[in-house]
């Protein structure tokens, strides 16, 4: 019989949740196909993200138009800055703008 038998387990929910487990996307650029954003996803909801993002910083060009279900966590990738982000209410888009 180990000793380690009867020890409790700390609750799930004292722990840090790690984002990776409910699976990321990277968003390339349709042009240079390079990384520019890791979308990590946080929660299992039903809100549907449209998100483009435009002026690649390598050749100035722009991802397609992107959608992901779910809440997410938006991570720059390596070298890449996040200039500005604005939410189109028309066609309900955000768009993400890279230095
Ligand atoms: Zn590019």
């Amino acid at each position: 019989m180990s000793m380690d038998e009867g020890l409790p387990t700390p609750p799930e929910n004292v722990r840090k949740p790690k984002v990776n487990d409910l699976g990321q996307h990277e968003i390339r650029c349709a042009d240079c196909d390079c990384i520019l954003l890791i979308m990590m996803k946080t929660e299992e909801i039903d809100f549907v993200n449209k998100f483009k993002v435009e002026n690649c910083p390598k050749c100035k060009g722009e991802s397609w138009l992107n959608s992901l279900v779910g809440k997410y966590f938006i991570a720059q990738a390596e070298g890449m800055t996040i200039k500005s982000m604005t939410f189109d209410e028309k066609t309900q888009v955000m768009k993400i703008r890279m230095m």
